[in-house]
């Protein structure tokens, strides 16, 4: 076996490789740039190389860094992750020239899957089922026309040298065929250096399901069965699971089988990814086959019990694969949520800026439940504007579906995250989804159940009602120790209060309370009485609270007069306050906000990469003002509301700090 494997990445896959690593007795090597000296990887690593500045492009994609750093460290193998590397054939082909193994496919099956028509046209040699279309040279915006009219609408246009959802455009029409045609030309020039558009026909609705396979170099090729990745945003993937909720064992083995087919006609060794999408009926269609090791490969490790990092390693260094299509089952069921450094309070934007507090729930491992957590990051880690903002990717099984959503939910909401915005008040919801729990589900999910966007989640008023009286059994206690320790000369008169008045969510509760020695008993005015119970104490930033038979995980923050409470996807303020505050407080003056509705400012530090408005135009409520490039994404900034612009602050190609002022409305 390797003596020692260098790990080309960062971030939390990094840290999954060295994870396996270590449990084979392999040594590893980290390496880094500037702002990852202190990085989870680097300290996970036996040895660590430093590569260059914080950039990508001056550090984890520089072949000859890697390189120098291979020899360096005497390393025999290098292990790419996902991203940066990993689906370089030219990477790949330096490795061999020095006789460093790649823990990937040959080069070969890199090249011809990486460039889509030459890969849908072996997939369609091979066997495999591809969306109908056209995959010759189109000439001009008239021959897309004419194609498009051919194949029907709607068509999806694409760039060949296409990835990450750039270059695509989807067309109803004559016009839009036209306009996309030109459009994902420019973009695949300006992206990718390949202008070679192709069409096909687009499928309405359809599910994203892909394949995992593994191949060694002895000819066995295998499939680990499927994952369910439709809920996307913008083409990127947040939740998975496997299996799919969708399949039958029929359509899984055809798909499983075609993909094998198709590692095989690229004589493809390694872990990879068949990517299909699924309609109504379940035709599936090949769209593109990953090269690489996949973000959400924990999901088909949970299911089957195979350690795919492991079987990399071992089909690299030569060895049969062990296990035979017959040895791999489907056991439970597991769901990925990927934990993203992006607020969806603020339109998705990224978020970055040091993590003040990182407490994931405890990962377990036990027979009927698994919690596990990936993740590259700790508490007082830097989330910089260089690398993709995802931090962790929470994953749970169980037995069941409905079990696994359920573990999935809870740890989502134990999850304690601060200092950065994050997406994970958006996955609780999506947890609390009828459609997403029904499993009735396509890529065109979060678009229409989120279609202006996400805002806390309403709570109905019984959950509220339960809320309330868990705060306000929470709030004496906090009185309780305050009497006790202020050691004021009015301690022998103070005594806690049991009536109060607990507003949150637009509702005030009026509530009394009888404490005794294991809880309260809560009495709201209409009579209704709770048992609330537990073992929470002023302080804990967590609680889980017993209302009757029912437990309410809470995540909160002690605030002035109350708490700000996190759970289930909302975001509420819990003002706890005694009848005569109450009733004074409808006296007072509401505090006036500064009215910043006439600025465009820069919600993330970034570069400013092109203003859509000149100065004195009208602009209409969702009208594209101009795009700001922070890690590695390009963030659309729309008008609020109808308005004219005044003053344009800032030139195309300037960096911007958070808050800068980008444009004023008259
Ligand atoms: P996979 O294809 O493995 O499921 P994705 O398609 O989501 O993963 O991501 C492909 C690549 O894009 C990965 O290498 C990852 O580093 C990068 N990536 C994923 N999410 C984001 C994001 N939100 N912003 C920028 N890059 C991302
Ligand atoms: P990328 O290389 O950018 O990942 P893909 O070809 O894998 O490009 O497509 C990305 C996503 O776009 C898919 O997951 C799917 O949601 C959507 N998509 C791609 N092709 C089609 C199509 N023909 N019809 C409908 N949706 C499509
Ligand atoms: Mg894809």
């Amino acid at each position: 076996m390797f003596n020692k494997i260098l790990i080309a990445n960062r971030g939390e896959i990094a840290c999954r490789i060295i994870k396996t690593a270590k449990k084979m007795g392999i040594k590893t090597v980290a390496v880094y740039s500037d702002t990852d000296v202190d990085a989870l990887h680097v300290k996970m690593a036996d040895e660590a190389v430093h590569i260059g500045a914080a950039p990508a492009n001056q550090s984890y994609i520089v072949i000859d860094k890697i390189l120098s750093a291979v020899k360096k460290s005497k390393a025999d193998a290098v292990h790419p992750g996902y991203g940066f590397l990993s689906e370089n054939k030219m990477f790949a082909e330096a490795l061999e020239r020095e006789n460093i193994v790649f823990i990937g496919p040959p080069s070969g099956a890199i090249e011809t899957m990486g460039d889509k028509i030459t890969s849908k046209k072996l997939a369609k040699k091979a066997g495999v089922s591809t969306v109908p279309g056209y995959l010759g040279l189109i000439e001009d915006e008239e021959a897309a026309v004419k194609i498009s009219n051919k194949i029907g609408y709607p068509v999806m246009i694409k760039a060949s040298a296409g990835g990450g959802g750039k270059g695509m455009r989807v067309a109803w029409n004559d016009q839009e065929a036209q306009q996309g045609f030109k459009s994902s030309k420019n973009e695949a020039t300006n992206s990718f250096g390949d202008d070679r558009i192709f069409i096909e026909k687009y499928v309405t609705k359809p599910r994203h399901i892909e394949i995992q396979i593994l191949a060694d170099k002895h000819g066995k090729t295998i499939y680990l069965n499927e994952r369910e990745c439709s809920i996307q945003r913008r083409n990127q993937k947040v939740i998975e699971e496997a299996p799919s909720p969708f399949l039958d064992d029929k359509t899984r083995e055809e798909m499983g089988k075609q993909s094998c087919a198709l590692a095989k006609a690229v004589s493809y060794t390694s872990a990879g990814t068949v990517e299909f999408i699924v309609d109504e009926n379940r035709n599936f269609y090949f769209l593109e086959m990953n090269t690489r090791l996949q973000v959400e490969h924990p999901v088909t490790e949970l299911i089957t019990g195979i350690d795919i990092v492991e079987n990399m390693i071992r089909i690299a260094w030569g060895e049969k694969l062990s296990i035979s299509q017959k040895d791999v089952h489907i056991n439970g069921w597991a769901i990925e949520s990927r934990i993203y450094a992006e607020d969806p309070f603020r339109n998705f934007l990224p978020s970055i800026g040091r993590i003040t507090r990182y407490r994931p729930p405890d990962e377990r491992f036990d027979q009927a439940l698994i919690v596990r957590n990936d993740t590259g990051v700790f508490e007082g880690s830097e989330i910089s504007i260089h690398y993709d903002p995802m931090i962790a990717k929470l994953c749970s099984w169980a037995k069941s579906r409905t079990e696994a959503l359920r573990v999935m939910s809870d740890s989502l909401d134990e999850f304690e995250l601060d200092g950065i915005g994050h997406n994970i008040p958006f996955l609780s919801s999506v947890m609390r989804n009828k459609k997403f729990i029904k499993g009735d589900i396509t890529t065109a999910f979060i678009e229409e159940e989120f279609p202006d966007g996400f805002k806390s989640v309403k709570l109905d008023s019984s959950l509220l009602k339960s809320i309330a009286a868990a705060c306000s059994a929470m709030y004496r206690l906090f009185e309780i120790r305050r009497t006790r320790i202020t050691g004021r000369m009015d301690n022998h008169t103070r005594v806690v209060e049991n009536d109060w008045v607990v507003s949150l969510g637009g509702h005030n509760f009026d509530i009394n309370l009888k404490a005794d020695k294991t809880g309260s008993m809560v009495k709201f005015l209409d009579k209704s009485t709770v048992r609330v119970e537990s073992n929470w104490v002023p302080g804990d930033s967590i609680a889980k609270v017993k209302i009757e038979d029912k437990i309410l995980i809470m995540k909160v923050n002690k605030v002035t007069g109350g708490f700000r409470v996190r759970l289930l996807g909302s975001d509420l303020d819990v003002l706890i306050r005694n009848k005569r505050q109450f009733e004074l407080s409808s006296h007072m003056l509401r505090k006036i906000e500064p009215d910043m509705t006439k600025f465009l400012v820069c919600p993330m530090p970034g570069m400013l990469i092109k203003v859509d408005v000149s100065e004195g135009e009208e602009v209409q409520e969702g009208q594209t003002l101009c795009v700001v490039e922070a890690m590695k994404m390009e963030n659309v900034l729309r008008a609020d509301k109808k308005g004219v612009i005044k003053k344009i602050n800032v030139e195309a190609g300037q960096s911007l700090a958070v808050d800068e002022v980008i444009i004023e409305f008259e």
